[in-house]
């Protein structure tokens, strides 16, 4: 691992030198402490990010929500660890932001920040090199041009995700998520070479491309009955033909169409055209299942979620990010979105699982299934046997034509 960084800001005083002792503790040997924004900003550009940030909100709170803002915005630390007083409110809206744009938010109050402090508050935070100097060398690097060719010698290639039943922590499925294996050896995430495909409407390719890796590797390991779900985009399904496309596919490649789920995700706040309607009718009635991602995020809303005709609801990882911060409202907001899922029959999948203890908190609100680095990240198709193992064989799922208060999937243990 490499050596750890950190920057506090904070005006100087005991309480900035007893988290400079605590953080030497940690294993955070690059340490910088600032005590004016325009500093820090500065100090962390430069260093091309930290792994965390220490900011105390206490003097001059606007700008500095200000900064922390531009901090996730450019992917300047991984971490934040926030101190200082600040309404329950505005704490939630503050750190539901910052999470959005993938930054771990951690919520210290008016202690001090002592090692054994520290040491609880991050006992789940899994340190990462900061994102910026990779996100601005690769916008710069990935040319439209090379997209088609990248998915023609096969450079993007499938990481599965696995989808567990949450009673039992069983595998019944997986998410297929896309990374591009380049020449040069890097392995890039998808949010940093989808715009390019986007661009050169190359999407369908895309998904075609990962349906076939996807299905093959489950064949090899004799596994076809397991459920496999891919991403949709909103314009992919206003296309005339894409239903068509798609049945054509799962025909060609003797894809169960029932084994399969597509997970729209929303950029858009206009209506669903009616092709799109007729696009994701079609698909049901083949007998696919359809996702609406990221809910409670965004434009996936109640509004969306009555438009189409969906079968399951994956609830977004930021309801489960901020259930131990002490705010009650967040386990009333979770409590209510599974309820909603339960009551329109659908099957929910909550996002983001980390900890046992977001697990046991599921268990315990009968969620039905999850999915998350608790259970597995993305694995390449090769890994997928050290997964399976022990994975018992699932039943076929029931028909489901039209979501129904009787028709959530049962998933076999
Ligand atoms: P998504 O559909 O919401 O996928 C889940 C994302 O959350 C994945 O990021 C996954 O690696 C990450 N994730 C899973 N479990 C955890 C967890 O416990 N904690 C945290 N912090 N993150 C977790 P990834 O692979 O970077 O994908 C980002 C997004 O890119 C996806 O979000 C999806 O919207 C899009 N995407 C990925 N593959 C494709 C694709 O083939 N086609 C399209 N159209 N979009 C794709
Ligand atoms: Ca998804
Ligand atoms: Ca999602």
């Amino acid at each position: 691992m490499p050596p750890l960084s950190a920057l506090i800001l904070q005006a100087s005083g005991l309480h900035r030198s007893t988290a400079v002792t605590a953080l030497h503790h940690l294993g955070y040997n690059f340490l910088s402490e600032v005590s004016s924004n325009a500093l820090a900003l500065d100090r962390l550009r430069s260093m091309g990010g930290v792994h965390l940030l220490i900011c105390d909100v206490r003097i001059d709170p606007v700008p500095r929500l200000e900064f922390l803002q531009t901090v996730a915005r450019e992917r300047l630390a991984h971490g934040v660890v926030v101190s200082g007083e600040m309404a329950p409110g505005t704490w939630s809206a503050l750190a539901h932001l910052l999470q959005l744009q993938g930054m771990k938010v951690f919520w210290l109050g008016n202690e001090a920040a002592t090692l054994e402090r520290l040491r609880t508050l991050l006992a789940d935070f899994e340190p990462q090199a900061p994102q910026r100097s990779i996100a601005l060398r690769d916008r710069g690097s990935v040319d439209d041009g090379n997209m088609g060719l990248a998915l023609e010698r096969g450079e993007i290639r499938a990481a599965l995700q696995p989808k567990v039943t949450v009673a039992t922590a069983q595998i019944y499925g997986f998410e297929v998520l896309a990374r591009w294996h380049r020449e040069d050896g890097q392995v890039l995430l998808p949010d940093q070479f989808l715009p390019a495909l986007r661009r050169g409407g190359l999407l369908d390719a895309l998904l075609f491309n990962l349906m076939g890796q996807a299905h093959d590797a489950l064949r090899a390991h004799g596994r076809t009955d397991l459920e496999l779900s891919f991403n949709l985009e909103a314009e992919q399904i206003a296309q005339t033909d894409f239903s068509a496309s798609v049945e054509r596919e799962l025909q060609r490649r003797e894809i169960n169409p029932r084994n399969v789920t597509f997970e729209l995700t929303e950029t858009s706040p206009l209506h669903a055209p009616p092709l799109s309607l007729e696009n994701v009718l079609r698909l049901r009635l083949l007998g696919c299942g359809l996702a609406i991602d990221d809910f409670g995020c965004g434009h996936s809303t109640l509004q969306r979620l009555v438009e189409l005709p969906f079968t399951e609801l994956k609830l977004d990882r930021n309801f489960l990010a901020n259930l131990n911060t002490g705010d009650p409202r967040r386990l009333i907001v979770l409590t209510n979105a599974l309820a909603l899922g339960r009551e329109l029959g659908l099957h929910v999948v909550a996002e983001g699982v980390e900890n046992a203890s977001q697990h046991r908190q599921l268990q315990s609100l009968g969620c039905e299934a999850a999915q998350g680095h608790l259970f597995g990240k993305p694995v390449a198709a090769s890994e997928l046997s050290g997964l399976l193992r022990g994975t018992p064989t699932r039943l076929p799922k029931a028909e489901v034509i039209a979501p129904k208060a009787d028709s959530v999937v049962r998933l076999a243990e």
